[in-house]
């Protein structure tokens, strides 16, 4: 295992290409904000997008991942730490930010939904009403499994639902990072 120094995590702006990217993302702990979220609450009318996502991404200090050349060179020239995705498949693709030496977690952890990008918090004990009201949530896990809401959409999260499968997935992930 290679040991990598622990730091902040690293936090990311995503543009419009790469919804499937910013979710997994998300599911390994990193605050990611997709474009498509932020155009018109944050940003003046007149302001093109891309110019709105480099102004963003310089704000916040967050990592722009790109597939437009055009974009990724106007964030370089504006300081802005950049990353030109090149491939169309999402662990290709984090296998790009590996290779771009951006430090990146390699576990799905319980930290950020997967959906709206807000923190998610485990639900304790007495809370089980506001897994009832889920269609989704399947009743008999209820009090068996631990479960995690999140704080901004209200999504439920669960080991089994959501976490568990791309444990596998990863693993050829830090292959490909222990051997890089
Ligand atoms: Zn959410």
């Amino acid at each position: 295992m290679v040991n990598r120094e622990k730091r902040e995590d690293a936090r990311f702006v995503t543009d419009r290409m790469l919804g499937k990217l910013s979710t997994w993302l998300r599911i390994l702990g990193h605050d990611t904000v997709y474009a498509a979220d932020i155009k018109t609450t944050e940003f003046e009318a007149d302001e093109d997008e891309d110019r709105a996502i480099i102004s963003f991404a310089e704000h916040e200090a967050r990592i722009l991942l790109t597939r437009d050349k055009n974009l990724a060179l106007a964030a370089r020239k504006k300081g802005v730490q950049c990353v030109q995705i090149k491939t169309d498949e999402v662990m290709e693709q984090l296998k790009e930010l590996l290779r771009h030496h951006i430090n990146l977690n390699l576990e799905p952890v319980p930290a950020r939904c997967s959906e709206c990008n807000g923190k998610i918090r485990k639900v304790e004990e007495g809370e089980e009403g506001i897994l009832k009201g889920k269609s989704y949530v399947p009743a008999h896990m209820i009090g068996k499994w631990h479960f995690w809401v999140c704080e901004h959409c209200g999504r439920i999260y669960w080991e089994g639902s959501h976490w568990r499968n791309m444990r596998e997935k990863l693993g050829q992930l830090k292959e490909f990072y222990e051997t890089h």
